[in-house]
């Protein structure tokens, strides 16, 4: 087959017989490997191996047919959020074992969820595995085998300069509302979401898409009798892991993704007036407030806050949204900065 492909001259294509585009090995981890894709630079092909590790890689083996089970339900799972509103890096899948996704920078960092006690929260706070939590809870770990994974601070991802605090609070929100799409659906069939793992990435122009995989390796998922359909099984070494992500995969199926109800959202547009910028309101509150006797008082600004309530998750498009909002109505972008809180 010939495909357009471009010469020396960009302005003029060239054709290219498909067997010289070459497809390149870029990134080769513990149970994935990531190569180039010959027909376009914004994308790439994910390829899920039959390797499976626990334990920051200290126990592996090779199980004939995981590569791609849990490549089926990362495509089932991303296209049921991509449905719900929620930005994946799937464009589709091309066979068995391989995504073709768009091209992401991989955030350092695993977010992950949690809805009961396991794992290594039970471990770290001495809990009974099973106990659930009174609200689901993100936490960060920073994605390094060598120093086995630690647990790191929003504070730290910042000052490290992993994330902004920006895109640090977007991937918590979206990690929240993974779980909660997740969750609703798995309750439909009997299943109980434990806890799971997420990464994200930045794509060229700083969109951030939930990236990499959502499956039985990757989750905790637990059924009415409280027995593992996850990676839990390989760990404790207690039984089939294929036949269990094959089982999962059929039930996850049997749910209907249009009984889960859309979650609203809310976002916090905060308006401030820019530094420099007279802002009389301030100033007749600071004067009245001294002249309450509230003299330590050095400045005073006084700016908005909208509350907006949105049916649809938190997404690179909403905030492009929220953005031209702030640019149309509700801020004055001369005299005014405006930031969006997703806390
Ligand atoms: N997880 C993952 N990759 C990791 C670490 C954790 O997919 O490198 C998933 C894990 O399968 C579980 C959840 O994240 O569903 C929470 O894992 P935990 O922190 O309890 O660590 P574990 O005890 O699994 O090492």
């Amino acid at each position: 087959m010939i495909h357009i492909g471009h010469g020396r001259d960009p302005a003029r294509p060239t054709l290219v017989p498909r067997e010289e585009m070459t497809v390149r090995l870029i990134h080769e981890g513990k149970v994935k490997r990531v190569f180039s894709d010959p027909e376009s630079d914004e994308r790439l092909i994910v390829e899920f191996t039959d390797a499976i590790t626990a334990g920051d890689g200290a126990k592996r083996e090779v199980l004939k047919g995981k590569g791609e089970v849990a490549c089926e339900t990362t495509e089932f799972l991303f296209s049921y959020l991509e449905g719900k509103g929620i930005a994946t890096h799937l464009i589709r899948r091309l066979e068995g074992t391989k995504l073709l996704c768009k091209k992401v920078s991989i955030f350092p960092i695993e977010c992950v969820c949690r809805n009961v006690a396991a794992g290594s929260f039970a471990r770290r706070y001495g809990l009974e595995t099973g106990r659930p939590l009174s609200r689901p809870l993100v936490e960060f770990f920073l994605k390094d085998d060598e120093l086995h994974d630690p647990m790191i601070t929003m504070d730290a991802i910042v000052r490290l300069g992993m994330a902004t605090q920006e895109e640090l609070e977007f991937m918590r929100r979206v990690t929240l509302d993974v779980n909660y799409y997740l969750s609703e659906l798995f309750r439909q069939v009997g299943l109980r979401l434990v806890d799971f793992k997420l990464e994200f990435g930045r794509t060229e122009n700083g969109e951030i898409l939930v990236a990499d995989e959502i499956s039985g390796d990757t989750m905790r998922v637990w059924d009415e009798n409280r027995s593992s359909l996850d990676k839990d099984l390989f760990r404790e070494d207690e039984g089939d892991v294929v036949q269990a992500y094959k089982r999962l995969l059929e039930r996850i199926r049997e749910a209907n993704p249009e009984q889960v109800p859309i979650r609203e959202e809310t976002l916090l547009v905060h308006v401030m007036p820019k530094s420099g910028i007279k802002n009389p309101p301030g100033e007749v509150a600071r004067k009245a407030l001294v002249r309450l006797g509230y003299d330590e008082i050095v400045d005073v600004r006084m700016g908005k806050v909208f509350e907006i309530k949105v049916n649809t998750p938190v997404s690179p498009r909403l905030l492009a949204r929220v953005e031209e909002m702030n640019r149309r109505l509700l801020a004055n972008p001369i005299a005014e900065n405006t930031r969006v809180r997703l806390e």
